[in-house]
């Protein structure tokens, strides 16, 4: 079910160059991009996996990880195969390595943009989630179907490795509603050995992000020995403090899989030292992930400290909101940030 992928160029070497991310693969006839998706043929760039979902789940927001986003509501989640990265210890390598791994196979059920928000709908869902594999990669698909998805009511979630061309991230705007962002790790050695990519376009797809007003969050993995010293971890810190100390961060446990099957889990105490920094940093909210944390998990009121959003049992599982619909405390009256109806 191939589809013209319109964002790219065509340039005066006769090859096109795809404008979705920061790759920015430049392919000859009957050459694949890098995520193994988009390929060109008859002289124009065309997305092999439109209306081709490989996974679909309706997930609690919160397992994105969206915490600060229409909290307690249900995601229609898609994805396909393919991705522009290649983490070693990535959890879903079955789908995003895929093609990679295949021979440039593509698999996927039909599924148009039409039938995603109608099954979004039927199922009781506020919004639609771009996941599991790298969004930006099936870019024109996410596209139509989130315009689709605003015209009848429903919000949208990118959840990305933050590889956008600005380009890409001004054309979502106004139909994104909330991006969860990784920050891998804060060495362009890190991004480079380890994924595959690089960070500095990471950084600045969260600034840009953030600037055309798309409600952010963002999740660190931490793995250990591969990027949780104190250095790296309160560099990520204060970038964030940078752009906005409300931007919420997500610090996830690591577990072996893939081809980090060496490396041992993320040790609770580490999520904790992540914490701490965090706030020594300013960060207004700082979550953990991967654990069984209640403490660390639920929302505090920055005005008066309060509880104020009470999550436990599995991710989702139980969540408690007192904020009203506007997010505001209803102990000291600050209002929280984010996206609330
Ligand atoms: S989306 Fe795919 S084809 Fe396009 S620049 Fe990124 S890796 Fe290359």
């Amino acid at each position: 079910m191939a589809e013209t992928a319109w964002l790219s160029k065509k340039l005066p070497s006769g090859k096109v160059l795809c404008e979705a991310c920061a790759q920015a693969c430049k392919l000859g006839e009957g050459e694949y991009g890098i995520c193994g998706v988009r390929k060109v043929e008859n002289g124009e760039l065309h997305l092999l996996v439109y209306g081709l979902a490989a996974a679909v789940n309706v997930d609690p927001v919160e397992k994105k990880p969206m915490f600060h986003f229409l909290p307690k509501s249900k995601a229609f989640s898609l994805g396909t195969v393919g991705c522009n990265f290649s983490c070693t210890f990535c959890q879903n390598y079955d789908i995003s390595q895929f093609p990679k791994e295949h021979d440039h196979q593509i698999v996927g059920h039909e599924m148009p943009p039409e039938r995603i928000v109608e099954l979004a709908l039927e199922y009781g869902c506020d919004s639609i989630a771009y996941t599991y594999n790298e969004p930006v990669v099936f870019f024109e698909y996410t596209y139509d179907t989130a315009k689709l998805a605003h015209e009848k009511g429903l919000k949208n979630i990118y959840v990305t490795s933050g590889f956008e061309t600005s380009k890409a991230i001004d054309l979502l705007a106004p139909y994104v509603d909330g991006m969860n962002i990784d920050i891998k790790g804060f060495t362009e050695e890190f991004y480079h050995e380890i994924c595959g990519g690089r960070l500095k376009p990471v950084l600045n797809a969260v600034k840009h992000a953030h600037d055309k007003g798309i409600w952010v969050e963002i999740t660190t993995l931490l793995i250990p020995g591969k990027n949780d010293s104190d250095e790296e971890i309160r560099g990520i810190a204060k970038f964030i403090a940078d752009v906005d100390p409300a931007i919420p961060w997500h610090l996830s446990a690591f577990h072996p899989t893939y081809k980090m099957l060496d490396v041992p889990r993320t040790p609770t105490s580490t999520l904790l030292r992540a914490y701490k920094i965090g706030q020594e940093e300013g960060l207004k909210y700082i979550y953990v992930g991967n654990v069984d944390d209640e403490d660390h998990e639920s929302t505090y009121c920055p005005g008066c400290k309060k509880r104020v959003i009470d999550r436990s049992g599995t991710i989702g599982q139980y969540v408690t909101n007192e904020l009203d619909e506007n997010g505001t405390c209803p102990y000291c009256g600050y209002v929280l940030e984010g996206v609330w109806h």
